[in-house]
């Protein structure tokens, strides 16, 4: 190297989580360093997990002891973590650099293990049975800290599962933050790193349809969920408030559009509410949105969160509601809900756990 490498206080340091390898490329080229050594340090990091610049062997010595000068490799720390009977979910409590905490959840299943992340610090949008819509919104959530989530989640679960899919489900509304969160993707994307394919990541959204149309343009490739959760706009306006402003039909014509853009088949989140969204009548709807366009329904029997007033339907009435659907609808999943005993599954993050 033929500068010397900046000694700053790490707490100076650009978070390495938030750099795109050409970024970081850049950052050593300043100190004659040549490119193909972000090239090795993506791979120590994300690829053999070492949060040690000491550990890499095949860096020289100076840039072993001074790459924390340019980038930070510190995790958020984990204020807590709760781990689900069966042993097969864990709810993370992670503590962010300014004190905001933000939720994360590792979900596996027999064929893969799932990450759910958070993009905001609580939520504006105020679904009415959303423990993070009854925070309000704190800030959004900046790239590094969103691929930092995946990383502390790996890292506490030894890394055991190789294949992962990232679902943006967590705390906030991702197309609120999509820049934060189409630079996580790209971070989270490259071969070098994690290596992540578009089709292992879904955005998840309550319908800012605007934002659908501008992920198109990005040309991510990843999947889109829509969290319908009603079959009426006079229902929905109630349960997803942003319904006033784009409404079922406008939402539907953006999500199609996208699957149609992208060649993938839109998921419709559907949180089955007791008495509420769960008649026949909806089932039939329902299934009718789904036929007109390429989709796949996912029905959620709801997690009661307390303080709020809605209901899980009875098993009867959730079984009633699927079969209704299976004949008529392309595709229907009844989500099994992991984390429901910790408060960890959908609409549950957000300062509301049981202990929190
Ligand atoms: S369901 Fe999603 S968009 Fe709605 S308030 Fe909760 S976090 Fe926000």
């Amino acid at each position: 190297m033929s500068n010397a490498l900046p000694i700053l206080p790490s707490d100076a340091s650009p978070s390495f989580y938030g750099m795109r390898r050409e970024r970081l490329a850049e950052k050593l080229a300043v100190y004659g360093v040549p490119a193909y050594r972000a090239d090795q340090i993506f791979s120590w990091v994300y690829q053999k997990h070492t949060r040690d610049a000491g550990e890499m062997m095949n860096l020289p010595a100076p840039l072993r002891r001074d790459l924390t000068s340019i980038c930070d490799l510190a995790l958020p720390a984990a204020a807590k973590v709760m781990r689900s009977a069966d042993g097969d979910t864990h709810k993370f409590v992670l503590t962010l650099a300014d004190g905001a905490r933000v939720e994360s959840v590792s979900m596996r299943s027999p064929k893969r293990m799932t990450f759910c992340v958070s993009s905001q610090v609580g939520c504006a949008l105020k679904c009415s049975f959303c423990a993070t819509g009854l925070m309000g919104l704190t800030r959004n959530l900046r790239a590094e800290e969103i691929v930092a989530q995946v990383v502390a989640m790996g890292d506490y679960l030894n890394w055991e599962d190789d294949r992962f899919n990232i679902v943006f489900m967590g705390m906030g509304e991702p197309l609120a933050n999509l820049a934060a969160v189409s630079e996580a993707i790209h971070i989270l994307h490259d071969d070098h790193g994690i290596g992540l394919g578009a089709r292992r990541i879904t955005v998840s959204t309550s319908g800012l349809v605007p934002q659908i149309h501008e992920l198109a343009k990005l040309g991510l490739q990843v999947g889109l969920a829509v969290s319908l959760h009603a079959t009426t706009d006079e229902l929905r306006d109630q349960l997803v408030p942003v319904n006033k402003r784009w409404p079922i039909a406008e939402l539907l014509d953006a999500a199609r559009e996208y699957g149609h853009s992208v060649g993938r088949r839109t998921t419709l989140e559907y949180t089955l509410l007791g008495g509420v969204n769960d008649s026949m009548a909806d089932a039939d709807r329902l299934a009718s949105f789904a036929r007109a366009l390429p989709s796949k329904v996912n029905i959620i029997p709801y997690n009661p969160v307390p303080g709020l007033p809605w209901k899980r339907p009875s098993p009867e009435a959730i079984e009633a509601f699927a079969q209704r659907l299976y004949p008529h609808a392309p595709a229907v999943t009844v989500r099994d809900t992991k984390g429901g005993e910790m408060w960890a599954a959908c609409g549950q993050l957000g300062g509301l756990s049981p202990d929190a």
